[in-house]
């Protein structure tokens, strides 16, 4: 899609005779891999998009780097994923990049969360630090359901129009754009997950509510009991005797999870373990948003399709 914007793009500067230098492209700072593709889609060519978190890194810890400080200050734009899935990391990083364009509630910052209607795993009753890393506002991973994707990308495209109005249509344009291609997808990937949608799961991390929830997978259990805490032998226990009472069940976990504990749990129930990719680039194959859930559903499909034994409720 990026190939044809330029061409068409690169067609109306020529007709116009405008092949001189070009206009000073919006500076984006994007905290995830998945919103820094997203944001690329939607900026085309009047944009240029810098990412804070590589993809094969969980987005849950960052080390501050002087590198990251430097794009902030760069940018004129910060887009972030927010439910403080980045809250460890994020408000240091501004803190010592002094941006004034970047300043909380101003045009130039804007959390994604916003385009999400349906928040999952709002937790109920009493919070605090002894139950782990939790998600107090909801659960933050909300990009891997694609509808959200759309939505970011309708959302990013109006608040870049409103930065930079000489472009405001094209930014539109771009994430209309978007949203058809994945509105055209969903079918097959949901196809691609095949087997999968029929049968329960155990997550390694809550990372996958949103998933589920859109490919209409139920999640009987979590390895990781405490999210960003190792589960206990007991807890891990406790969920290998749920996952044995499922024969049916398979397990998921993200190429950046302790797959030694998911692989050992897995075998343990005798159940297939599919890991997928939790963000852009977090697998070589997944070097776009798009790309991403060809592999997440693909894997999906596959884990549970060469288990035929199970699918059939053998024990
Ligand atoms: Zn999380």
């Amino acid at each position: 899609m990026r190939i044809r914007t330029t061409i068409i793009l690169l067609a109306a500067a020529c007709a116009m005779g405008l092949a001189g230098p070009a206009a000073a492209k919006l500076k984006v700072a994007a905290t995830l891999s998945d919103l820094a593709w997203i944001a690329a889609e939607v900026g085309g060519e009047d944009a240029e998009v810098s990412l804070l978190c590589p993809g094969p890194q969980d987005p849950h810890y960052l080390p501050a780097k002087p590198s990251l400080t430097r794009k902030l200050r760069k940018a004129d734009l910060l887009v972030y994923n927010g439910l403080e899935l980045e809250v460890g990391w994020l408000p240091v990083l501004l803190r010592t990049a002094r941006n004034n364009r970047l300043k909380p509630g101003g045009r130039g910052e804007l959390e994604c969360s916003l385009a999400v209607q349906n928040i999952l795993g709002i937790p109920t009753g009493r919070t605090d630090r002894s139950q782990g890393d939790i998600h107090p506002l909801g659960n933050p991973h909300y990009l891997l359901d694609p509808r959200n994707g759309a939505a970011v990308g309708t959302l990013i495209a109006e608040r870049m129009a409103e930065l930079d109005p000489a472009h405001a249509d094209a930014y539109r344009a771009r994430a209309a754009s978007l949203r058809q291609e994945i509105d055209g997808r969903l079918a097959l990937w949901r196809d691609m997950a095949g087997a999968a949608t029929a049968r329960p799961t155990i997550v390694y991390h809550q990372h996958w509510e949103y998933l589920l929830n859109w490919l209409g997978i139920e999640a009987i259990g979590a390895i990781e009991h405490r999210p960003g805490i190792n589960p206990s032998p007991g807890h891990v226990s406790e969920v290998i005797a749920l996952g044995r009472a499922r024969a049916d069940v398979f397990v998921v976990a993200a190429t950046w999870d302790k797959l030694d504990i998911a692989e050992k749990a897995s075998e343990r129930m005798g159940a297939p373990l599919a890991v997928i990719p939790g963000a852009v680039g977090a697998d070589p194959a997944a070097d776009g948003y798009l790309a991403m859930f060809d592999v997440i559903c693909g894997r999906l499909g596959q884990a549970t399709a060469s288990d035929a034994a199970a699918a059939e409720g053998t024990p």
